[in-house]
């Protein structure tokens, strides 16, 4: 198991991701390197530095516990202790950065990220806007030592995409009544509607960590999805990060549906004009399903209230939107989030005559 971590070349300090920049600098000397400085710099790794100390000394195996594993802190030797999603922290002596590279090989290795763009300043002043416009937030959550403690997490996600073919059909009414005389007469029409298309699904995206409070991991939905970039460990310098422990296949039917739900809606939607519409048939078939490991940027704040529960804060690192437990914008946890990007590529229409 890997810790890794990039040392600044003048002066062996810690580099960190700067999301104002977009930038890695470095705390001690303010050099600052670009991404491909980096990609030619070799990270300071530290192997074999995890310590069994829950039983007879053996080497434990990390995959096989979810208890706390031990590492050594490479730029002070300290103990570090880690829970078994973390990916990155920080030493709690020297508050260096470490990257657990081990967390993240493999089929752990994320194939995206969105890097932080809004720094721990802004964060924290935009949360204090925020609360200070609720009456109803506890005074303590004011409170400098409460605000300080606010992290930047890089949550993991599946995104999915898919090519979602529907064809349905059904039928539909048209209903028209008039008066002549003393004679009320009613006519309906009933169409055969039928409507065939493929709707391209991408970003559909799913917390992908049990312990995120899945309300909220949907709830700073949603991201600019086209500044998504391939993943590099550098980003995670600075920050904390977890890995995924639920899989794309215990999503794959609520993934399916969400894609259904949205063109369905979709292909209904260009059914109009009609006092009625009922459809008796659809037949989905999804293809080209594309599923992608990603890393997404939060600030989390967590409070503890009065009754003894704890209420999370959280914003979009992104793109500094808030979601709240307490006032919890009902509008930001749809379904889709508004993070869908859709297009029909062929719409077939045909509408009969019937009667
Ligand atoms: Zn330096
Ligand atoms: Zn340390």
């Amino acid at each position: 198991m890997a810790v890794i971590s990039f040392k600044c070349p003048n002066c062996d300090g810690e580099l960190i991701f700067d999301p104002a920049a977009q930038q890695y600098k470095c705390e001690y000397c303010d050099s600052t390197f670009t991404q491909e400085e980096l990609d030619k710099m070799t990270p300071e790794m530290c192997t074999e530095q995890k310590i069994d100390d829950t039983s007879d000394g053996t080497q434990a195996e990390e995959t096989e516990t979810q208890d706390a594993v031990v590492y050594t802190c490479p730029s002070c030797g300290a103990q570090i202790i880690t829970d078994a999603t973390t990916a990155a922290t920080f030493c709690y002596y020297c508050h260096n950065p470490v990257i657990l590279g081990g967390r993240l090989e493999g089929d752990f290795l994320p194939d995206k990220v969105i890097p932080f763009e809004i720094t721990k300043e802004a964060a924290v002043k935009r949360f204090l806007e925020y609360v200070g416009r609720k009456k109803f937030v506890p005074k303590a959550f004011f409170s400098k030592q409460q605000i300080e403690t606010i992290s930047g997490v890089y949550f993991p996600y599946w995104n999915y995409q898919a090519d979602v073919e529907n064809v349905m059909q059904g039928e539909a009414k048209k209903i028209r009544s008039w008066t002549t005389g003393d004679i009320r007469y009613t006519e309906t029409k009933v169409y055969h509607v039928k409507r065939e298309g493929v709707v391209s699904l991408s970003n559909l995206t799913e917390n992908a960590l049990q312990k995120a409070n899945a309300d909220l991991a949907r709830g700073v939905m949603p991201y600019d999805f086209d500044k998504m970039k391939d993943f590099h460990m550098g980003y995670l310098s600075g920050f904390l990060a977890e890995k995924r422990d639920i899989e794309k296949e215990t999503l794959t039917d609520k993934m399916q549906n969400q894609a259904k739900l949205f063109t369905d809606k979709m292909m209904r939607s260009t059914i109009s004009d009609y006092n009625s519409v009922s459809i008796e048939d659809a037949k989905i078939r999804f293809r080209g399903e594309n599923w992608s490991y990603c890393l997404l940027p939060i600030w989390t704040i967590t409070y503890k209230g009065r009754d003894g529960k704890i209420y999370y804060y959280s914003m979009n690192g992104q793109t500094g939107e808030i979601c709240g437990e307490l006032p919890v914008d009902k509008k930001k946890l749809g379904l889709v989030s508004g993070a869908v990007s859709a297009a029909i590529l062929i719409l077939g229409l045909i509408g009969g005559f019937l009667s």
